[in-house]
């Protein structure tokens, strides 16, 4: 079995239904959630969205909004007030540029304010079915322990050679799975290797047994 083969192999064995764990409706909503997520954890992300979704649910009604309005529905989250804004000037450029609707183009969202890569991949992936893996701390991390990006390697880069070792038709579960791995298993901080079945790929496992061995 070659590496690329374990790799899926292990995934689809212990992460099958991995998805994405922010709530969303509609690709508002989806753009609204991921870029509130940004240092911060979805599950802090879904306890503020029903709410703000309910108040602001489109981006004719975000845009009408001031910051000052909008923070106390996402104060919870880490940054709100630089959150606020970020989320009220989105939905002022969708309502100017894109008549009130998300763009489902890459070139389109990566032209809205905030929006960097990983948001716009994770947008279209989710509603719109693009291929693609977006590149979080959890993607970047396990990439970079299974020897297929380097440490200074920058996200986009990173993407890129992930993409190169594995078909089209797997990116977006490939994405998920990967998430939920590095949460569950291949955690930043003491990784449990000894619940992962790919140690034969893995170079951080190697590089431990090496140290380990002294
Ligand atoms: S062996 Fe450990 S560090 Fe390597 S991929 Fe598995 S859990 Fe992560």
């Amino acid at each position: 079995m070659t590496k690329n083969e374990a790799v899926l192999s292990f995934l689809d064995a212990n992460f099958a239904d991995a998805k994405c764990a922010l709530h969303f409706h509609n690709p508002f909503e989806c753009l609204i959630a991921v870029s509130l997520s940004a240092q911060t954890n979805d599950k802090s992300v879904n306890q503020v969205t029903p709410a703000l979704f309910l108040a602001y649910p489109d981006p004719f009604a975000l845009a009408k909004a001031s910051v000052k309005e909008v923070e106390p529905y996402i104060e919870s989250l880490g940054l709100y007030h630089n959150k606020a804004k970020n989320i009220v000037n989105l939905a002022n450029a969708l309502v100017n540029q894109f008549d009130n609707a998300v763009p489902l183009k890459k070139e389109d969202l990566l032209s809205l304010p905030g929006v960097g890569i990983k948001t716009a991949n994770v947008v279209l992936a989710e509603c719109a079915g693009v291929p693609a893996i977006a590149v979080d701390t959890h993607v970047n991390r396990v990439a970079v322990r299974l020897g297929y990006a380097k440490k200074s390697d920058e996200p986009f880069t990173v993407e890129k050679k992930l993409e190169k070792q594995f078909d089209p038709k797997d990116y977006i579960k490939l994405h998920h799975q990967i998430i939920a791995f590095g949460r569950a298993i291949c955690h930043s901080q003491k990784p449990e290797c000894a619940r992962c079945g790919l140690h034969e790929h893995c170079l951080y496992f190697k590089k431990c047994a090496l140290t380990t061995d002294k």
